[in-house]
């Protein structure tokens, strides 16, 4: 058996490594364009900010490595520049010599993953302009910074790239300035979940420019660049990143007549098979299905690439290995904070029409510390849970704060991908001491607030309901938290004196409540309900409508 395999850095270097612990007899070859194979994408960012100080710790495993330790070859500086499905063969070129050969499969492996969008603007290619995708992309942008004396940066794009790059940048000393085509940082993600975030790029001194694009760069004094906004403005800077998204790597699939999906990655089944005979594709390059929502499109994660690496292995080598799809759980940090998903969000679920349709989303938000708050350091943790009315599936969930997030958003996705419901969140039994959890984690929390609601427990309300409203809207913190501010009409009964001012609530009107985060208002809510009121609770509270109060106006700004 000859297996070759084109690309050798996440999806590659894992089908490689897992196939010689399948079989000592098989021969394989790892075909990568660029000088290094098997490195750390994710690791560029911060090898820019010098977080990651030297090159050779980008490298994870080397192509000596690979021959030594799993007899594997690697061919770096090596280019498949056409497949040929008829008679099992590749042609090659050596990127160094420009000699060009073949090499005949048994099995053939494209990991080729996806390359950065450079948009098709005046400028896109002056020195000064970079994209974060390879090693050598990110010397020459660490050569850069130190050869200019570059003081300033425009980041195009406040994805995860994007946001990345900001930290590594500002940490570094620059200015930089964020200018993203979207009302929101992280436009794949909710924009309430996101403000926190934006809080934090304006707190370190980032300019965001929102609703605003680049449209093309210019020279200007000294090796600095013009950068041409959309709105009609101009920046000058020292640099440029793009960071507007990667597009699948398909031209060698295409040539070959593989098929694509919908969305322009390389069709393959749930063993990573290509429609070709022979021919496995896997990682950034490949569409992948959601389980939730049942679309597909390409997700450029390297969880995923990894894993389809191995399962990719393991069909050739006869094993009946089936890839589960993605749900598309991420997370980055920045500035000592992490933003975090899992699943569909709302924003997806709505544009995909799922929202009210098969799915009958509903959502909750929560604020609670992410440890115990008597135990010193407890921060706040935003939390939202997506969950089915049917039958209290989880669909998705987002988390930001500045610590715990990773540890809930992963145990959501595990959840998400056993087919788990708000039942069984209640009845997690999760690790817990005063310095790393609570009690009842925030894990139990969501699942006891979904719960409440999907047994008429308690009635929710969300901000959007709040836009036309006769009801009563009664606010149940403090007199000074009230002070501080407060929603449109809303009368202050502090939960402590309620039971004795009943009579100033009506009884023929609904009374929609409130407090900060939620808790104070479920109680109330609990109370009158009892004694015969018609009750709803804000979910996730004062917090939750301030977040989106905020997203309401920079949507507006746009218009
Ligand atoms: C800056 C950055 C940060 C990231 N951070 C994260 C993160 O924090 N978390 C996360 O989950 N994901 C992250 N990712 C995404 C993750 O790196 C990718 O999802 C993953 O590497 C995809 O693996 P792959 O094997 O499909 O493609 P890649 O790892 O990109 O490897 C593809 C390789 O194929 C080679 N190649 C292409 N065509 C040919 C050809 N014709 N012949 C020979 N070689 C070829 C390329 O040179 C390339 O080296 C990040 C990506 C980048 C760029």
């Amino acid at each position: 058996m000859r297996v070759l395999i084109v690309g050798g850095v996440a999806g590659g270097a894992s089908c490689a490594a897992r196939l010689r612990r399948l079989s000592e007899a098989a021969e394989i070859i790892v075909f990568e364009r660029g000088p290094y194979a098997s490195f750390a994408n994710c690791g560029l960012p911060y090898y820019v900010g010098d977080v990651i100080k030297e090159e050779k710790h980008l490298l994870v495993a080397t192509p000596e490595l690979f021959r030594d330790r799993f007899n594997i070859a690697v061919r770096t500086n090596t280019e498949v520049t056409a497949i040929h499905p008829e008679t099992n063969r590749i042609e090659l070129r050596d990127r160094q010599s420009g000699a060009e050969t073949e090499e005949a499969y048994d099995a053939l492996v494209l990991s080729p993953g996806a390359k950065p969008i450079r948009p098709p603007i005046p400028g896109v290619d002056l020195d000064g302009v970079f994209t974060v995708r390879t090693i050598p992309d990110s010397r020459r942008m660490r050569d850069w910074i130190q050869q200019t004396g570059a003081r300033q940066a425009v980041i195009v794009g406040g994805g995860y790239i994007g946001l990345e790059m900001t930290e590594n940048l500002v940490e570094r000393g620059l200015g930089v300035t964020i200018v993203e085509l979207q009302s929101q940082l992280m436009p794949i993600l909710d924009p309430e979940m996101v403000e926190p975030i934006q809080a934090m790029v304006s707190r370190k001194g980032a300019r965001v420019l929102l609703n605003d694009q680049a449209a093309g760069f210019e020279p200007a004094a000294g090796q600095r660049l013009r950068v041409q906004l959309g709105s009609g403005t101009a920046i000058e800077t020292d640099l440029v990143v793009l960071a507007v998204g990667v597009k699948p790597e398909v031209e060698l699939a295409v040539a070959a007549g593989l098929k694509l999906g919908s969305r322009g990655g390389i069709q393959v089944d749930d063993q990573m098979r290509t429609s070709v005979a022979n021919i496995w594709a896997v990682g950034d390059a490949v569409e992948v299905l959601s389980p939730i929502t049942g679309l597909s499109g390409p997700v450029p994660l390297a969880g995923p690439a990894n894993r389809q690496g191995r399962i990719a292995a393991d069909v050739i080598m006869g094993r009946d290995s089936r890839f589960r799809g993605v749900q598309g759980t991420a997370i980055v940090g920045l500035f000592g904070m992490a933003l975090a998903a899992t699943g569909p969000g709302e924003k997806l679920l709505r544009r995909e029409g799922l929202w009210d349709g098969p799915l009958q989303c509903e959502k909750i938000y929560l604020h609670p510390g992410h440890h115990a708050s008597y135990y010193p350091g407890s921060s706040m943790l935003s939390f939202k849970l997506i969950f089915s009315k049917r039958d209290g599936r989880i669909l998705g969930a987002q988390a930001v704060g500045k610590d715990g997030v990773d540890k809930r958003i992963d145990v959501i996705a595990m959840a998400i991908q056993k087919e788990a419901t708000v039942f069984d969140l209640e009845e997690a039994e999760l690790c817990y001491a005063p310095q790393f959890g609570a009690a009842k984690d925030p894990i139990n929390m969501a699942g006891m607030i979904a719960a409440n609601v999907l047994r008429g427990d308690s009635v929710l309300l969300h901000h959007e309901d709040l836009a036309a409203t006769d009801a009563f809207i009664l606010d149940v913190r403090e007199p000074g938290e009230f002070r501080r501010g407060h929603i449109d009409g809303a009368v202050n009964i502090p939960l402590h004196q309620l039971r004795g001012r009943l009579d100033e609530l009506p009884r023929d009107r609904e009374i929609w409540a409130y407090c900060f985060v939620g808790q104070r208002s479920y109680y109330a809510a609990r109370m009158l309900l009892q004694l015969g009121f018609r009750v709803r609770n804000l979910s996730g509270g004062f917090r939750t409508f301030s977040l989106q109060e905020l997203v309401q106006s920079r949507q507006g700004a746009k218009t």
